[in-house]
């Protein structure tokens, strides 16, 4: 039975280019290689950016292998590698010889609940965004664990995992949880806190694995609601509730022997002091 891996990419020339050499350098090293999983799949690489793995992932069922992914994109959170063929051997040979670890991600799982539809079960790698239809303000019953919390108005509720946490959470003035962490943190977007309208202003943290929550939305003049998972916006109408809570259900991230989360951290946020260094370093070069 040959090893099989599967590869996705974006439209991006480079990401299609760095497929094809990887899939040349894969069936050089005795693999097969498939564009949809195969019952031999033991790896699926991703090439693109960090929404090329949320979909990846979301299109094939957030399968039980791991994921590999380079960046062609912008930010790359998630990847392990740069399009860069020293970089694609490196990474084929810690492959082949077993040097990587396998991180779980936890993922959320949610219904939805329609008054007179089915339930609908989905998943979330990120995060789970409700908020109001045509940017009207979203007023949304929170409820932990079936405790009322809050009546929260304004333009909606980011539902987290630690994974999330760098994402649209962190934008939202959210904290960044240590991926380690298996939590739910549901942020607030532009809350209202006012004589009319009065929400929680930061993040509350809960422990995923003890907690379910639910967002009852409240409606004035829409009926509808908008549901966006890990970026993937769908309308809703009519909807009572929205539960998430955590699941068995993981994704499961390819690392390579140097990487660690808090240096992830850094040098995706905070390192662009060194990059405009670099520039001024090479601006001043060009004017020697
Ligand atoms: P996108 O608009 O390209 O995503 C916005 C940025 O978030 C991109 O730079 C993306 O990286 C980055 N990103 C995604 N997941 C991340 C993570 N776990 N940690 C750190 N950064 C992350 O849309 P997309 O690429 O399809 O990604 C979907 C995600 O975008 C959603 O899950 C949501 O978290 C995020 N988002 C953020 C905002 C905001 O910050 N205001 C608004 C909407 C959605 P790449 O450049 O590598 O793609
Ligand atoms: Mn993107």
């Amino acid at each position: 039975m040959i090893k099989n891996i599967t590869l996705r990419t974006n439209n991006l020339e480079i990401s299609k280019n760095i497929k094809k050499i990887l899939i040349d350098k894969f069936i050089s090293a005795g693999f097969s290689t498939s564009e949809n999983l195969t019952p031999e799949t033991e790896l699926v690489i991703s090439v693109g950016g960090d929404g090329s793995f949320l979909k990846t992932a979301r299109e094939l069922n957030f399968p039980d292998v791991p994921f590999f992914c380079v960046n062609t994109g912008h930010l790359g959170f998630f990847a392990e590698i740069l399009p860069d063929e020293k970089e694609i051997d490196f990474f084929i040979d810690s492959y082949l010889n077993s040097e990587y670890e396998v991180n779980e991600l936890n993922l959320l799982e949610f219904y939805i609940y329609g008054e007179d539809s089915d339930v609908q079960i989905d998943y979330a790698i990120n995060e789970v965004v409700v908020r109001g239809n045509k940017s009207r303000t979203a007023h949304l019953n929170l409820f932990v664990n079936g405790n009322y919390m809050e009546t929260f108005s304004g333009d909606g509720l980011i539902i987290s995992t630690s994974t999330g946490s760098t994402a649209y959470n962190y934008s939202a003035g959210g904290s960044i949880v240590d991926n380690r962490l298996k939590i739910m943190q549901i942020t607030p977007i532009s809350p209202i806190s006012t004589n009319a309208f009065r929400s929680f202003t930061s993040s509350i943290i809960l422990p995923a694995d003890d907690c379910e929550v639910s967002i009852n939305p409240e409606y004035k003049s829409d009926e509808s609601i908008l549901i966006v998972v890990d970026g993937e916006e769908t309308k809703h109408n009519g909807v009572t509730k929205i539960i998430t809570k955590q699941t068995n259900k993981k994704i499961k991230l390819l690392r390579l022997s140097d990487y660690e989360f808090w240096d992830r951290v850094y040098m995706k946020f905070l390192k662009t002091y060194d990059y405009k260094a670099n520039e001024l370093r090479s601006n001043r070069n060009r004017t020697k």
